[in-house]
């Protein structure tokens, strides 16, 4: 195989995702007479956070969908925030809810997460979404894992019967990730910190999911021959090369893309690999909760 063909190019298959989702919400404006509607409710000031927001409000709209923000003041209260949430809970022209983390640290996350209607909860972050996908039931899945599990599906076919590595632990990435894979028969280990002879466990896997944020820290020998290898990590270091100027940064992802590329029988970069997937999926857990809101069938495994 080449090396170009090894590359999984995630920005094309969100740009895919999205053109299916675009016809889809089209489809569900003809039947329920309005649009499908996403609210995402951003705290205080942060950069990337505002950068974050405003992508997710330009894609909602490319896709045919209503596009809600709501923004509060970094010292706005808890209970400013909540009754924000409550009010979308209760706007029947809103079928997701997406609070953006982190919070200012007067807040708590999790409160904030458990007020949320979990029907509308597209981020699925709520611990009845974290039930459901535990326990196999339909509910949401958060977005990043779930496109990683598109991007191998659509790379391997079925997953079953592969082992797989999962790097990293969190609620937003690493956990899910291990329940989706989990539910597509894989045989799965979960990595972190903790984890004697990473190298060696990374090493029996065919498929790696690194979730760290430690920049290039899967190395190339840690990967089995013809591994399929997804790297949720995004990263901003310092440029090296020569000529760039004082201060320029890059993103690299979790694993060192140069050494491992010519090892794995298939691999995302940074950028452009799992990155682009995260908003296409939110918007089609969008699209998802309003057709359930709305008792509109939909052949949810097609999107
Ligand atoms: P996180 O909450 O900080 O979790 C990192 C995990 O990595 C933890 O479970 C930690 O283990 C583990 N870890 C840390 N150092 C390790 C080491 N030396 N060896 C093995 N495991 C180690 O991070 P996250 O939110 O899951 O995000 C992970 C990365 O993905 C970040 O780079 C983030 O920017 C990126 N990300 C990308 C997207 C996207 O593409 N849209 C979305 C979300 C996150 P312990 O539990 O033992 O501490």
């Amino acid at each position: 195989m080449s090396a170009d063909t090894r590359i999984i190019d995630g920005k094309a298959f969100a740009e895919g995702l999205r053109t299916r989702i675009a016809a889809v919400a089209a489809d569900f404006e003809a039947k329920a007479g309005r649009k499908a509607g996403l609210a995402v409710v951003l705290v205080g000031e942060d950069p990337a956070s505002q950068v974050y927001v405003r992508n997710k409000g330009k894609q909602t709209v490319a896709a045919g969908m209503e596009s809600f923000e709501h923004k509060l003041p970094a010292d706005a209260s808890e209970a400013d925030l909540l009754a924000v949430v409550e009010q979308l809970n209760a706007d029947p022209a809103v079928d997701g809810i997406l609070v953006q983390l982190p919070l200012p640290a007067h807040m708590n996350e999790q409160k904030v997460i458990a007020t949320i209607n979990p029907d509308k909860d597209v981020d699925g972050f709520h611990v009845v979404n974290v039930g459901r996908l535990a326990t196999g039931l339909p509910g949401f899945v958060p977005c990043t894992p779930l496109g990683c599990v598109m991007l191998l599906k659509d790379r391997l076919g079925s997953l079953s019967g592969l082992d797989a590595v999962v790097i990293g632990r969190s609620n937003i990435v690493g956990k899910p990730m291990a329940q989706l894979l989990i539910a597509e028969s894989c045989t799965v280990t979960v990595a972190h910190s903790r984890t004697k002879d990473l190298a060696d466990v990374v090493r029996r896997a065919d498929i790696v999911v690194a979730a760290v944020g430690r920049p290039e820290m899967v190395k190339g020998d840690w990967i089995k021959p013809g591994a399929t290898v997804i790297d949720v990590g995004i990263n901003r270091v310092p440029r090296t090369d020569q000529g760039a100027e004082e201060g320029k940064t890059r993103l690299v992802g979790d694993v060192d893309f140069a050494s491992a590329a010519e090892v794995a029988g298939a691999i995302t970069p940074v950028p452009g690999g799992v990155g682009p997937m995260t908003i296409a999926v939110l918007l089609r857990n969008t699209i998802v909760a309003a057709h359930r809101s709305a008792g509109l069938a939909l052949d949810e495994s097609a999107l």
